[in-house]
């Protein structure tokens, strides 16, 4: 994240905003920009990672297969994100306190990674329905080797699969294979914990 900053973005007009409210009045650029923050928050901070969060730029006219990479610094508060194959550029100023601000657990306990598919990943990305714990783990998955992982407590993976398990019969058809591969996954990698303590 050498290059020059593209684009520098001020969220404190939406501190303490309710969440409703500011994703009504926030325009696509801003949205994407949103959705940065959620990645960063739910990630420790001084952590470069790549999010599945994709680029929206189009250079002569074609859409960019780039993902964004994300890293947020505490000292002084500020937000670093780029694309990793464009090279767009952005940073965020003034975002504690805004409704994306999903920070606040504790990033030393016993982390459990599981690996999804981006097309499963995608589904539960955009479920509204999810509780704050959740929402938070599942904002905050990055992407390794073609591959979504979200990593979080044994409690807090625990409390998605109780989501999930909510979720599914309300879910579209089309959504439930995918709802029940990561229910799988989730199990799969919580049962390993339980049994061995891996
Ligand atoms: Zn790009």
């Amino acid at each position: 994240m050498e290059q020059n900053i593209r684009q520098i973005t001020d969220l404190r007009a939406y501190r303490g905003t309710p969440r409703e409210r500011a994703e009504r009045d926030v325009g696509a650029g801003q949205r994407h920009v949103a959705r940065i923050v959620e990645a960063a928050t739910a990630n420790a901070a001084g952590l470069s990672f790549e999010s599945p969060i994709r680029c929206r730029r189009r250079p002569k006219r074609v859409p960019c297969t780039g993902h964004i990479i994300v890293r947020r610094q505490d000292l002084p508060s500020e937000i670093q994100w780029a694309c990793g194959e464009c090279g767009d550029t952005g940073l965020v100023h003034n975002w504690r306190g805004t409704p994306w601000d999903v920070a606040g657990h504790d990033h030393r306990a016993t982390q459990l990674a599981v690996y999804l598919r981006p097309a499963d990943y995608k589904v539960i990305e955009l479920y509204g329905g999810l509780d704050a714990s959740s929402r938070a783990l599942v904002l905050g998955a990055r992407r390794v080797s073609q591959l979504v992982v979200i990593e979080g407590t044994p409690e807090r993976l625990e409390w998605l699969c109780a989501a999930i398990d909510l979720m599914q019969p309300r879910a579209r058809p089309a959504d439930r294979d995918a709802l029940e591969r990561i229910r799988e996954s989730l199990a799969l990698r919580l049962g390993r914990y339980h049994d061995r303590g891996l």
